[in-house]
């Protein structure tokens, strides 16, 4: 196999790419040799581009390592692009929403500075799960959403997961003895965002099947969770369970809290209409 591809190398000049100075060769086959080369290394953006953009680095004058910046730049952007394209239905998101369409306008207790925070994604590598808490329709969901379409345009993997479904499938899992291989489909994404952890009835297998978990995520990959309830009732959760304790602390040990007080947003035009009318 090598020495084919070194053949083929041989093939196309008389000194191959790797083999030093290409002398005695015209621009355009420097640069069929550079695609090419490009390909094999699987850089296809980069290939696709490097012409263009050396006829643009001559015509500006511009620098080798500006030439070589914007070349990588190309290929890079273009990678994030298709990995954002492979990984959006994976991530299975209710509806796609992003911090653009956020209106922080309407909801003044949010710290609008707190979020961007978030966005920048240093949560993700400093390994602090993010929980959400407030009354229904301000936004919530919206915003973790927000913020996994943020991590997926940068390259991480994100699974968003209802509360109620995550414990049926664990559930399910466990009483089939599949437990172990679903447990893994939930800590394998980099953010693993769980929505309206509520008031679900919940017993000792669940919290035993949540708790194994946040434990399997914990310090490893990140969680944002979504409420309608305050901490103070999240003892009620899970029910006097030993585990409970056990879980939160590992839940919230690195975590931080956005709280969010305000009207629901599914009410805007009705609450104005009422003041107005
Ligand atoms: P929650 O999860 O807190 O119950 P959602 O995030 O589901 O609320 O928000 C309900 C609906 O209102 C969604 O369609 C969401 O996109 C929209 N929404 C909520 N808050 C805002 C806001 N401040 N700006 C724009 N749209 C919002
Ligand atoms: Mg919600």
């Amino acid at each position: 196999m090598l020495v084919k591809l070194l053949q083929e190398e041989e093939g196309e000049g008389k000194r191959g790419m790797a083999t030093g100075e290409p002398v005695g060769l015209s621009e355009a086959k420097l640069l069929r040799e550079t695609e090419g080369g490009l390909r094999k290394l699987g850089l296809q953006q980069a290939a696709e581009v490097v012409a263009d953009h050396a006829g643009e680095a001559a015509r500006r004058k511009a620098s080798h390592p500006a030439f070589l910046h914007g070349l990588l730049a190309a290929e890079l952007e273009q990678r994030e692009r298709g990995f954002f394209q492979r990984h959006l239905r994976l991530a299975r998101f209710p509806a796609p929403k992003t911090l653009a369409d956020f209106d922080f306008g309407y909801q003044p207790s949010i710290d609008e500075g707190q979020i961007r925070e978030l966005a920048g994604l240093s949560f993700l590598d400093r390994k602090e799960n993010v929980v959400f808490i407030g009354p229904p329709g301000v936004g919530k969901t919206h915003l973790a959403v927000a913020i996994g379409m943020e991590s997926l345009s940068r390259g991480r993997t994100v699974l968003f997961v209802t509360a109620q479904e995550l414990v049926a499938s664990l559930r399910l899992a466990h009483r089939t003895n599949l437990l172990a291989g679903k447990l893994r489909s939930y800590t394998r994404p980099d953010l693993l965002i769980v929505d309206e952890l509520g008031f679900l009835p919940m017993d000792d297998v669940d919290v035993a099947n949540l708790f194994r978990l946040v434990s399997e995520r914990y310090e490893r990959g990140v969680m944002i969770v979504t409420s309608n309830v305050g901490y103070s009732q999240w003892g009620q959760l899970f029910g006097d369970q030993i585990l409970a304790s056990a879980l939160l602390d590992r839940l919230l040990h690195h975590s931080i809290t956005v709280n969010i007080n305000g009207f629901s947003y599914r009410l805007k035009d009705r609450l104005a209409d009422l003041t107005e009318g």
